[in-house]
C-alpha cells in the first residue's frame, strides 16, 4: 500500500489528506496542532509524533503549510533527514519561487525527487478533491507526481521544471487581485453615475469588459447568487490570503525586474483592506471598501 506524509493538516491540507486517506493510502499525518491530529485520527489516518516521524518509511511526503519559512524549515530538520531517498517530496502551499527553488536544490542534492505543486480552488476543492494543481518538477517525474496528487485534484497541469509552479500560482493570483479591484472600481463608478448594478452586470458581462471576477465571483451582491458577496463576504478566499500572494509577486517582480504596476497597486489596497481588519473576509469586499461603505471596526 502507498504511505504518504502528510504535514500540514489546516484549512486546506485537512480535506486534502482525507481524500488520500479515501483513495485507500495509507496516511501518516503530522500538525503542530493536537486537535488536527485528533480529527485525522477520526479520517483513518495515523497521527505521528513529529515531521520527522511521519516521514519514516513514506513513498510520498505532501506539506501544506502557511508560508515558505515554514517549508524551509521542515524540510531542513525534518524531511530531508528522514525520509527514504526514493520518496516523493512534493510541496503544495503557495510559497515563494526562489523558496521553492532552494529547497528543491537542496532534496535533490541529497538524491531526491521534488515538485512544487501549489494549489487553485479553495477549501470546498480541497474537501471535495476538486483541486487544480500547478507543477513545477522534472518532466521524467510528472508522471509519478501526477499519481501521488490524483485523489486530490479536478486537474493537474507541469508548468516546467522547479519553482514554475509557484510561478504560474503567483501570476495567476497577481491577475486575480488586480481584476477583482478593476471590477470593483466599475460598479463602484456605475452606481456613482446612477446606473443600476445589475443592469451594469447585465450589458459588461455581455461586453468587453466581461472577466471571471465579474462573471463568477461578482462583487456586488445579486448577479451571482453563488459569490461570496451575498454571503456578507465570508467563506471564500480571504483577503490576507490574497494580500500575501500578492506581497510574492511584489518580491518576485523586484527580483526579477518584470514591471508590475498594477500588481503592486492591488498589494496595496489588500493591504489596506487588511490593515482595517478585514483580512477574514472574503477578498471580494475590497468593493465596498472603493464605495467607502465598509463599516468601521471596533477595535480595542
Ligand atoms: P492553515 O493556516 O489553515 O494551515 C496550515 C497548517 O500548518 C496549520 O494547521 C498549522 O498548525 C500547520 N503547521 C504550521 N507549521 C507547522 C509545522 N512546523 N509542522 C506541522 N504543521 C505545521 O492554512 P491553509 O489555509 O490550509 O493554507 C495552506 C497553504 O495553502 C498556504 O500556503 C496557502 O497560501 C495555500 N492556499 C490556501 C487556500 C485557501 O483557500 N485557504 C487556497 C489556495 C492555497
Amino acid at each position: 500500500m502507498t504511505r504518504v506524509a502528510f504535514i500540514g493538516l489546516g484549512n486546506m491540507g485537512s480535506g486534502m489528506a482525507a481524500n488520500q486517506a479515501k483513495a485507500g493510502r495509507e496516511v501518516v499525518a503530522f500538525d503542530l496542532s493536537a486537535d488536527a491530529l485528533a480529527r485525522a485520527k477520526e479520517q483513518g489516518m495515523t497521527p505521528a509524533s513529529s515531521a520527522g516521524e511521519a516521514c519514516k518509511d513514506a513513498d510520498i511526503v505532501i506539506t501544506m503549510l502557511p508560508a515558505g519559512q515554514h517549508v524551509r524549515d521542515i524540510y531542513l530538520e525534518a524531511i530531508l533527514p528522514n525520509a527514504p531517498r526514493d520518496a516523493l517530496l512534493i510541496d503544495c502551499s503557495t510559497i515563494d519561487v526562489d523558496g521553492a527553488r532552494t529547497v528543491a536544490r537542496d532534496a535533490s542534492m541529497q538524491g531526491f525527487r521534488t515538485a512544487d505543486a501549489p494549489v487553485s480552488g479553495g477549501t470546498a476543492a480541497a474537501t471535495g478533491g476538486t483541486l487544480t494543481f500547478m507543477v513545477g518538477c522534472r518532466e521524467q517525474d510528472f508522471a509519478d507526481v501526477e499519481e501521488a496528487l490524483k485523489p486530490m485534484a479536478k486537474a493537474i497541469i507541469r508548468a516546467g521544471d522547479s519553482g514554475t509552479g509557484q510561478a504560474a500560482k503567483i501570476c495567476n493570483n497577481m491577475l486575480l487581485g488586480i481584476s477583482m479591484i478593476a471590477t470593483s472600481e466599475a460598479f463602484a463608478l456605475a452606481e456613482s453615475l446612477g446606473l443600476d448594478a445589475q443592469k451594469f452586470f447585465d450589458i459588461s458581462s455581455k461586453a468587453s469588459g466581461q472577466n471571471w471576477s465579474m462573471t463568477s465571483y461578482c462583487p456586488w451582491p445579486g448577479p451571482v447568487p453563488a459569490a461570496p458577496s451575498n454571503r456578507d463576504y465570508e467563506g471564500g478566499f480571504a483577503a490576507a490570503m490574497m494580500l500575501k500572494d500578492l506581497k510574492l509577486a511584489y518580491d518576485a517582480a523586484g527580483i526579477s525586474g518584470a514591471p508590475t504596476p498594477l500588481g503592486t497597486n492591488a498589494m496595496v489596497i489588500f493591504d489596506d483592506l487588511v490593515a482595517a481588519g478585514y483580512g477574514g473576509k472574503d477578498f471580494s469586499i475590497v468593493l465596498q471598501m472603493l464605495r467607502g461603505t465598509l463599516p468601521v471596526l471596533n477595535r480595542e
